[in-house]
Formats: structure tokens, C-alpha cells, sequence
């Protein structure tokens, strides 16, 4: 065993070599040091404000909805580890990839019919975008590049993700003249229960009609707008698109990594709308929050189309793709999801988001608070404080990430009721003195 180090060692160290998301180099403020995980509980390797514990309402951006060492998940980890960890994909298969892309044809929306198995969220939309893309050419249509879709999104981190992230919170005057340039319409108007509004409907139509000529694909998170700005909009829209882009021959591209699972209180955000993209990621809470992996779902339309291309394969194949252990455990995840009543769950958190969260619209400095399913929102008048926001919810012994002007939380499915209540406690607590 190496030696063990101190708490202080690990984070001068860290601070010194190790990158965190959208950090600074060398860092400049202390993470904090965690331990162990258990059910919806972060265990600090120190105390901070008192606390050694901390209830997570994160569930580690969308992915553990089963919360932490699961025993379900714990034993397909474990007994897919006793078999093997990884074996490459190429010219091998195995049955934890196999069952996984069944079982994901099987709950998503008809037709999605083949399974592309990548290693995160962001690789996953370039695999959707590359299919695409691949599809138009093989159809001889190669001018069908470009991609269109609202303002407001979040698509990961890769270049041709961020294309299509919100053009001024995705920095896309840093990038200007590297990334492609893509189509945007208006972000779509707030709110889920929102009559969807005609004149935005007419726009859609019309920037997909007049651009149809060098389209790929509309590509959107459907129903919410997660780390572009934590927003809901009408399932109306979805559909808007779906006989728009059917209408000129543009596919659909639904990214639902962040909605998938059951998190909007319907399995995929796609169910709000009864509609079927044409390609459709998955991510984040596919695995449970153990392990890394996601998958792009298409047609059989868009295969066949592939295939008939001069070049009729998909050109994509990374090292780790259908990596068995993390298949494993997606499957034990998903059937964990669905052996319990999880929409009742997801309604049972909807409904404490509601009641636990409304008392922050009465401080002053809250713009609005929006829950839907297992999502609860803050949005502030003013760009969050961070450290004293997030000093503000470990002093009630929670977790929380904010950024902007939002203070959010998605918990663990698994959530009891007292520690539901303590998070929205953390929330109100940290709207009021971020
Ligand atoms: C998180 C996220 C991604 C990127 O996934 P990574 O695994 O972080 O690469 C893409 N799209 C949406 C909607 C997301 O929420």
C-alpha cells in the first residue's frame, strides 16, 4: 500500500496538479475532501463548518439517482469485475453490452432501433452529430452539414457539443473562427405548463424551412435546458420540431444525458411530447453514477442510410467502447429504476421540492422558483456568490453546486423526506446569503 496522505497533503497537492471542471490552474479555491459515499450521504475526510457528513443534492450532476453504494450496484460491479473489466470492442462482443442496447432499445421511444455505446455524455453527441452528418453524405447530400438549435443549451464540452451550447454562456466569442458555425433559434419560451406560444412555433418553422438545404439536423435537450440555465419549456415545441423537421428532411437530435431516467417525472422528457427523434444520447444517470459511459440510440432509418454510403460504416470507435463493467452496472441500474415505483418517487421529491422551496420567493434578490419532477430551482436577480452560497448550505449539512445566477437541486431518487426538507433548507438558505 503507498503511503497514506495527510487531508492537507491531498489538497496542496491537488491544488498544485490537478485540473477541476472550469477551474483555474494552479486552484484557487479548497475543494471539498471526501472520503466515502453511502446512500445520499458525502462523508469529509475533515470536518468544514462543523460538518463530516453532508447531504448530497446533487446526486453528482444528475447521475446517482440510486444514490451511493448501492448494494444492487455494488454486486454487478463486483461480479462483472471477477469476469473481466474490459475487452476491446472491436472484432469482440460480450454480454453485458449486449443485454445493456437491448434492454435501452426496449424503454426508449419506438423506433430507435441500434445502439452506439461511446464513453461520455460529450462523445456521445459527437457521435450523433457524426451520424448525421455520415447519413446526409451517404444520401449524396453533403451539403447537409449544419446543425440548428435554441438558445439556452448545453451539449457538452467537445467542439462540436459546444457548437451548440448557448453561443454567449458557451463562450463562443473566445472560439470564434475554430467552432463550427451553427443555426440558433430564440431560446425556447419559459415554462413547462405554458401554453406553447405561436409566434416562437412560427420561428422554428421557418429557420428550419429556410436552411433546409444545409441542415443536417436539429439538435435540443427536450423540455429542459439543464447547465445552459436550468429551464423548462413546453412539450409543444418538441413537437413543432419534429413535423418541421419532418417536413424539409432535417433529422432530430434529442440529447436527453441530462433528462434520461426518469428525472422530469417521465422516463425520457421525450414521453411529455409522444415524440421520437430520430437520434436520441444518453448519459449521466445510465450507469447509476458509478462509471463513465453513454450511449447514442438512431433509427433504423438513419443506419440503413449510413450503410449505404461508399464508406458504409459508422466511422467511430473509441478504445473503451461497451466497456463491460460499466454496462453492467447500467443494466442493474436501469432494472433497479424500474423494478420500484419511480415515478411515484420522482412525484413524492416533486412535491417536497414545492413545498420546501417556496419560501425562497419571498426573499428579496429571488427572480423565480421552479420545480419539475425531481428538479428544484432558485434563480437569483444577481450572479451567485459562490463560496458564501456554498458556505451557506454546508453549514445545513448539504451539498450543492450553484453557478450564475442558479441554486439548484436534482437529489438522489432515494431521497427520504427529513433529508428533502434539508435540502430545500439549503437551498433557501443559500439564496439568501449567495
Ligand atoms: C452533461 C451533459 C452533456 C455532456 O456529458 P459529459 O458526460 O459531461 O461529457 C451533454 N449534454 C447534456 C444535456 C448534459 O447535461
Amino acid at each position: 500500500m503507498p503511503e497514506p496522505l495527510s487531508p492537507g497533503e491531498l489538497l496542496d497537492l491537488d491544488r498544485q496538479h490537478v485540473w477541476h471542471p472550469y477551474g483555474p490552474m494552479p486552484g484557487r479555491t479548497a475543494p471539498l475532501l471526501v472520503e466515502s459515499a453511502s446512500g445520499v450521504r458525502l462523508r469529509l475526510a475533515e470536518p468544514v463548518e462543523g460538518r463530516d457528513e453532508l447531504v448530497d443534492g446533487m446526486s453528482s450532476w444528475w447521475s446517482a439517482v440510486h444514490g451511493y453504494n448501492h448494494p444492487v450496484l455494488n454486486e454487478a460491479a463486483h461480479g462483472q469485475l471477477e469476469r473481466m473489466s474490459h475487452v476491446m470492442f472491436g472484432g469482440l462482443t460480450h454480454e453485458p453490452a449486449v443485454r445493456l442496447a437491448k434492454r435501452l432499445v426496449d424503454i426508449t421511444p419506438e423506433p430507435l432501433e441500434h445502439v452506439f455505446l461511446a464513453d461520455s455524455g460529450s462523445v456521445s453527441v459527437e457521435v450523433a452529430v457524426k451520424m448525421c452528418l455520415q447519413y446526409w453524405r451517404s444520401l449524396g447530400k453533403p451539403r447537409k452539414q449544419r446543425l440548428l438549435t435554441w438558445r439556452g443549451g448545453y451539449h457538452g464540452d467537445t467542439w462540436q457539443p459546444m457548437s451548440v451550447c448557448d453561443p454567449d454562456g458557451g463562450m463562443h466569442e473566445l472560439w470564434q473562427g475554430v467552432l463550427p458555425r451553427q443555426i440558433f433559434a430564440d431560446a425556447p419560451p419559459a415554462g413547462f405548463d405554458a401554453a406553447p406560444d405561436e409566434a416562437y412555433a412560427a420561428q422554428l418553422r421557418e429557420l428550419i424551412g429556410r436552411h433546409a438545404e444545409e441542415l443536417a439536423a436539429v439538435i435540443v435537450e427536450p423540455v429542459v435546458q439543464g447547465a445552459g440555465g436550468m429551464s423548462f419549456h413546453s412539450p409543444g415545441y418538441l413537437r413543432v420540431l419534429r413535423e418541421a423537421c419532418d417536413a424539409h428532411g432535417v433529422l432530430l437530435v434529442f440529447d436527453e444525458i441530462a433528462t434520461g431516467f426518469g428525472r422530469t417525472g417521465s422516463l425520457f422528457a421525450a414521453g411529455h411530447a409522444g415524440v421520437t427523434p430520430d437520434v436520441m444520447c444518453l448519459g449521466k444517470a445510465l450507469t447509476g453514477g458509478y462509471l463513465t459511459l453513454a450511449a447514442t440510440l438512431c433509427t433504423a432509418d438513419v443506419a440503413d442510410g449510413i450503410s449505404r454510403g461508399a464508406l458504409p460504416v459508422l466511422a467511430h470507435g473509441p478504445t473503451f467502447m461497451g466497456n463491460p463493467l460499466a454496462a453492467a452496472v447500467a443494466e442493474a441500474s436501469i432494472e433497479l429504476l424500474l423494478s420500484q415505483d419511480w415515478a411515484q418517487e420522482v412525484k413524492r421529491i416533486e412535491t417536497g421540492l414545492r413545498e420546501g422551496l417556496a419560501p425562497a420567493a419571498e426573499h428579496a434578490g429571488v427572480r423565480e422558483v421552479r420545480v419539475l419532477g425531481a428538479i428544484g430551482v432558485v434563480q437569483l436577480d444577481h450572479e451567485v456568490d459562490m463560496a458564501a452560497a456554498t458556505r451557506a448550505a454546508v453549514r445545513e449539512g448539504v451539498w450543492l453546486r450553484p453557478f450564475r445566477d442558479l441554486i439548484y437541486t436534482m437529489p438522489p431518487y432515494i431521497t427520504g423526506d427529513d433529508d428533502l426538507a434539508r435540502i430545500c433548507a439549503a437551498v433557501c438558505a443559500a439564496a439568501r446569503e449567495g
